[in-house]
């Protein structure tokens, strides 16, 4: 059977109202409260937290693998950057050293 849930919110004149209680009422029953005969209200649909928090990492997921998928291709497709040589050519060539001086020996 298939039921609805209302709450009650004629506060302050009806004891299910002000303790907050879910009515739960079969579904071809008059949508009004037990007590006092008022008309229910819908409670609000509380969210379900793990489906969001769920979403929420997919979400996040997606945006970390996205951003390196195309920090990964802009580097691929980066050309070479010309204006500065590669260092083996910047680098000047250490001096060489001064030759060692020739010593005649005498025979
Ligand atoms: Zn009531």
């Amino acid at each position: 059977m298939p039921t609805a849930h209302g709450r009650c919110t004629n506060f302050d004149h009806c004891v299910l109202a002000d303790r907050r209680t879910l009515v739960t009422l079969p579904d071809d029953a008059p949508f009004l409260c037990p007590a006092c005969r008022q008309p229910l209200g819908v409670p609000p649909v509380a969210p379900n937290t793990g489906i969001r928090l769920f979403a929420w990492l997919c979400a996040l997921a997606l945006f970390i693998v996205g951003g390196g998928i195309v920090a990964v291709m802009a580097l691929a497709h980066k050309p070479p950057d010309r204006s500065v040589p590669p260092p083996w050519q910047a680098a000047p060539r250490p001096p060489r050293p001064p030759a060692a001086p020739h010593i005649n020996v005498p025979h």
